[in-house]
This record gives C-alpha cells, sequence and structure tokens, in this order.
C-alpha cells in the first residue's frame, strides 16, 4: 500500500514519505516495501 504519513523507515533508517510503497515487516512495523522483501532470499 502507499504511505498516508511521513514516518521514519526502521529497516533502513530512511524517510517513508507519503505515497511512498510500504509494507509491514514481520514484527508489524511500517517499512519500505523495498526493505521487507528480502534480496538475499535463496
Ligand atoms: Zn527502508
Amino acid at each position: 500500500m502507499k504511505a498516508k504519513f511521513k514516518s521514519a523507515c526502521i529497516s533502513c533508517g530512511q524517510l517513508i514519505k507519503p505515497g511512498k510503497e510500504i509494507s509491514k515487516n514481520n514484527e508489524g512495523s511500517w517499512v519500505h516495501k523495498h526493505c521487507v522483501e528480502d534480496p538475499d532470499l535463496p
């Protein structure tokens, strides 16, 4: 989904701007969509 509010991504520490695609991580916190998708998966 798209962010509605400005917040901070706890995964990468960068700002999440409104309109950015975000996702919940396995702890239930909102992070960037690309931050929750683990690129190291086999
Ligand atoms: Zn992030």
